[in-house]
């Protein structure tokens, strides 16, 4: 991914981590996806008081997508201050499968040091179940 659009999904995802609702964990996630369109979406954690009722960044910024029309993640980053890799976890591996292909690049960042890792989808959930698997 050439530097200048990752650096716009960097700010784009660093936005929604700040207006990310996590008063209960008090971490905050941020995520920005690109799509086949070139159009950016972006999402937060948004917690809830009855807990489960919560939702991740990286389905927010998929149902943003979504919304507007985008069929297919190029590109999608997700930004926190975790210590260790914040990778998507389970269910939003499989949210992002759903839209993804084996090219998709997915970018993990710290919200202080940029960039640490980009996977795609066959490292994260290898051996996946999606739609043409039906
Ligand atoms: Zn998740």
């Amino acid at each position: 991914m050439e530097k200048n659009k990752l650096n716009k999904l960097i700010e784009s995802a660093s936005n929604a981590y700040k207006n990310a609702h996590a008063p209960y964990s008090k971490f905050n996630v941020g995520a920005s996806l690109i799509d086949e369109n070139g159009n950016i979406y972006n999402g937060c954690n948004v917690e809830n008081a009855a807990y489960p009722s919560g939702s991740c960044a990286e389905e927010q910024a998929i149902g943003n997508m979504i919304v507007n029309g985008g069929k297919i993640i190029k590109e999608i980053l997700i930004i926190g201050k975790s210590d260790e890799l914040l990778t998507p976890c389970g269910a939003c591996r499989q949210r992002i499968r759903e839209f993804c292909d084996e090219t998709t690049k997915i970018h993990i960042c710290h919200i202080s040091n940029g960039l640490q890792k980009s996977f795609t989808i066959g490292t994260l959930l290898p051996y996946s179940f999606g739609p043409e698997n039906l």
